[in-house]
């Protein structure tokens, strides 16, 4: 076994979807290990192995599957290594590192209540550890008596050299002799957890930084086990742009949710990453490989990050760009489809022009249902007109009519149909009639599309070619005609 590979791991506890928090866990320990060439673990926290764990679990591999984050061992669920888990504690228990405790909780609540302390501030007085010897304590336990098994924490302080924080430490006096085995025989998460990043031999663990107070615990039951630990960095909160927690009063908290917004998972991996990682240059836009091929544990941010949705839009926008007209196709054909505006078999067949206009609407979207959303005007048989577009750049119908009729004229035959030689005309005619070359822009752009926003005249009249362009101009004179007379 090669010692110095690092083995990673992601351990989401089964709640039904993939949290944002757990997404951007699991995407820095997945770079971390596709940056060094090591190994990235997915073991699922669940606590049995019902059919709604199986269910809750699908749909977090669902999430880590969309988002391109593949695993290299797993996934393991820790619900298999109870008996592991239970060795472990048997094991602490044998060098004395633990022992048994048959103070019930109505017992433990009385102490309580006689210190005077809130529950989270009372710590367990070691009633057991003195009153119950070992052999008296196995006596009881081989008779059957319900009891828990403990901890003992050594005195002293733990610290660890935090990869993102720093030095951080916890005082062991602050910290009770914790239960590692409850009555029923169950584990307790913290014992668990390292059980199994023993067994998996992890040598990173990163993880929100609501882990911290669970560390210093850790480090004992590893010390008390006898084996080195792992190196530990925790990764700051995320925050709403409120600075309060990320929650659903913040939007969707789930990244299937945003699949179904139509983000693109190249940019919500590109997100995630900017939540608490600095790239160190003024770049934003990252593709996977880039990102892994920049990612370091060293460039995490030990302050929390904010979570942005513009900035996720913005970055989706930009994913988009730069994505392929080949590559959205698909996903465009099946939507403009659904949504009625075209025959998904026709448009495909005419493969060429479906690239252009897709790369037409690219640079204005956002979320891939904008590609949709802008499609109509480019994809009907005929221009509706936008009233209040009509309005402004239609005002006096019967010069629009003139200008256009005069325009239509050029383009009939004018070549080639490219967008420097349309260009080149549409100015001359406009220089010609003494308007700026607007006078002419809007007009057409009513014409061809019955909307005044879209993209450039000039690609747009290149998307349609000259037969659809004269059709539509010529529509729109007859539709002038009408409102003049
Ligand atoms: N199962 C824990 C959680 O979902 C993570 C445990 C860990 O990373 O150590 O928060």
């Amino acid at each position: 076994m090669n010692e110095s590979q690092l083995r990673v791991r992601f351990a989401p506890s089964p709640t039904g979807y993939l949290h944002v928090g757990g997404a951007r866990t699991a995407l820095f320990n997945w770079l971390l290990a596709r940056h060094a060439g090591g190994v990235f673990i997915l073991r699922i926290e669940d606590t049995d192995r019902s059919r709604s764990e199986e269910a809750m679990t699908a749909a977090i591999l669902e999430g880590m599957s969309w988002l391109g984050l593949d695993w290299d061992e797993g996934p393991f669920h820790q619900a298999d290594g109870l008996e592991r888990h239970r060795a472990d504690a048997f094991r602490l228990l044998e060098a004395g590192h633990a022992y048994r405790c048959f103070c019930t909780p109505g017992v433990l609540e009385e102490r309580r209540a006689a210190a005077g302390t809130t529950p989270d501030a009372y710590r367990y007085d070691r009633h057991c550890l003195t009153a119950v010897p070992a052999a008296e304590g196995e006596r009881r336990a081989s008779a059957g008596e319900p009891h828990t098994i403990r901890f003992q924490v050594p005195d002293g302080r733990t610290e660890w050299q935090d990869a993102v924080h720093g030095v951080i430490g916890f005082d062991n006096a602050d910290i009770e002799d914790f239960i590692i085995l409850r009555t029923d025989g169950s584990p307790i998460y913290n014992l668990a957890v390292v059980s199994d990043d023993v067994d998996m031999r992890v040598n990173l663990v990163l993880r929100g930084d609501d882990h911290i107070s669970n560390t210093p615990k850790q480090l004992m039951l590893y010390r008390a086990l006898g084996v080195e630990p792992p190196r530990f960095a925790h990764v700051p909160l995320i925050l709403g742009t409120d600075g309060k927690r990320l929650s659903k009063r913040h939007g969707a908290t789930a990244v299937g949710e945003y699949r179904h917004q139509g983000i693109l998972p190249e940019a919500m991996t590109n997100f995630l990453a900017l939540l608490g990682w600095n790239p160190g240059t003024e770049e934003e836009i990252f593709t996977v490989p880039e990102l892994v091929d920049a990612f370091s544990l060293e460039r995490i941010n030990h302050k929390s990050a904010v979570f942005d949705p513009d900035r996720l839009l913005w970055l989706n926008g930009q994913h988009i760009s730069r994505t392929s007209a080949a590559q959205l196709a698909d996903g465009f054909v099946a939507q403009v489809e659904a949504a009625g505006l075209a025959n998904g078999q026709e448009l495909r067949a005419r493969d060429q022009e479906l690239h252009t206009l897709i790369d037409l609407l690219k640079p204005r979207a956002r979320v891939l249902d904008d590609l949709c959303a802008q499609a109509g005007p480019y994809l009907a048989e005929r221009v509706t007109v936008d009233e209040a577009a009509a309005a402004k750049h239609w005002k006096e119908p019967a010069l629009a009519a003139e200008r256009l009729e005069r325009l239509r004229e050029r383009l009939a035959g004018v070549e080639p149909w490219d967008e420097e030689t349309l260009e080149g005309v549409l100015r001359e005619e406009a220089e010609a009639l003494g308007v700026g070359a607007g006078k002419l822009i809007h007009p057409l752009r009513l014409a061809l599309l019955g909307v005044a926003v879209s993209p450039g005249i000039f690609e747009v009249l290149v998307y349609f070619g000259r037969e659809r362009t004269l059709l539509r101009i010529d529509d729109a004179v007859e539709n002038l005609r009408r409102r003049a007379a």
